[in-house]
């Protein structure tokens, strides 16, 4: 009897933290004639739209050596620090160990501090071996069958991954890493009781959007690159799917979603939506928005405060930009 109450309030407090930041959708295959879109976070390497910024995924030096040790965590045996982030790791996976925290250090430092007015010290990163031993760190909810080589998660401010560098998509891994990352960034920056403040849509939106800086300069296109922008642009022109408005998507896109087409519109318009935030508002109002959030608790207040606009007043804004951009 203990052990199901247990169970059970480990699920409320689960479900109601909001803050499972799954990426699920590895094995949804919406477009069987290219397996490489088979991944909800990842197409590849995008093509770059904005030649005078070379994306930072191609700055990386993966050649710089940072120092391992031994550990003795969660049942990992080593260990490699950064400034920012500790990654733990099996004997053997010494070289992907490098190239994670060679993303997170070079990479990920630099672009949370710019976009989001804060970065990570110490965060812990675990490199999982097998899908059993993921599944079981991550506490992923989705079961084994939804786990694909170079998935990620970060449900506690921490970050896991399963063999990073070990998938066949170009470029995968290293935008898992930065997507995962800005979760687990926010979590620690509001804390655990906070962070359910902070809406799922933006979260996501949040961490999709410097997933694609980091894949190809800060100047992308929004509809070449968000995953399933056909579903934005079906829904400007044909109103299917509907598309949802800012509260709706407040009420609609948090924790684990199991519905595709709901899952697709609450990242793809996520992420539209802090897109669109940065362009017209400029680079620091993220920040300011999740600084403000943290103190008034309230996303319609802090984004009103970031912006100056009401929150009916950006939806406006957004929905005729995407209109104009859709023609
Ligand atoms: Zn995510």
């Amino acid at each position: 009897m203990k052990i199901i109450y247990l169970a059970i309030l480990t699920l409320a407090i689960v479900l109601l933290s909001g803050c499972i930041q799954q990426e699920k959708g590895s094995t949804v295959v919406p477009n069987t004639t290219n397996p490489m879109t088979s991944n909800d976070e990842i197409k590849g390497l995008p093509k770059q739209t904005n030649a005078a910024q070379p994306p930072p995924s191609s700055q990386i030096d993966y050649s710089h050596e940072y120092p391992a040790s031994a550990a003795n965590v969660n049942g990992f045996e080593m260990k490699k620090t950064g400034s920012g982030f500790i990654v733990y790791y099996h004997p053997g996976d010494e070289t992907n160990a490098n190239k994670v925290l060679a993303v997170l250090e070079q990479g990920g430092l630099n672009l949370y501090k710019k976009y989001l007015g804060f970065e990570p010290k110490d965060m812990p990163v675990y490199m999982a071996a097998s899908v059993d031993e993921y599944v079981k760190i991550a506490d992923f909810p989705g079961g084994k069958e939804n786990v694909a080589v170079g998935d990620g998660s970060a449900p506690n401010g921490k970050i896991y991954l399963y063999k990073p560098f070990g998938e066949t998509i170009a470029g995968k891994t290293g935008g898992v890493i930065i997507h995962e990352g800005v979760h687990a960034a926010a979590y620690r920056f509001f804390g655990q009781d906070k962070i359910r403040y902070l809406p799922g849509f933006l979260n996501e939106g949040m961490a999709h959007y410097l997933e694609y800086i980091f894949k190809a300069g800060s100047g992308f296109d929004p509809l070449d690159l968000i995953y399933h922008s056909d579903l934005l642009i079906n829904g400007v022109k044909t109103g299917n799917p509907k598309l949802l408005g800012l509260e709706e998507l407040a009420q609609k896109c948090d924790g684990y979603i199991s519905d595709d087409i709901l899952n697709f519109l609450c990242r793809g318009q996520g992420t539209y939506t802090v897109w669109y935030i940065k362009e017209t508002y400029g680079e620091e109002v993220l920040g300011k928005f999740l600084m403000n959030l943290k103190q008034t608790q309230n996303w319609q207040n802090a984004l009103n405060n970031a912006t100056g606009k009401t929150t009916s007043q950006l939806e406006q804004e957004i929905q005729d930009n995407l209109k104009s951009r859709v023609g």
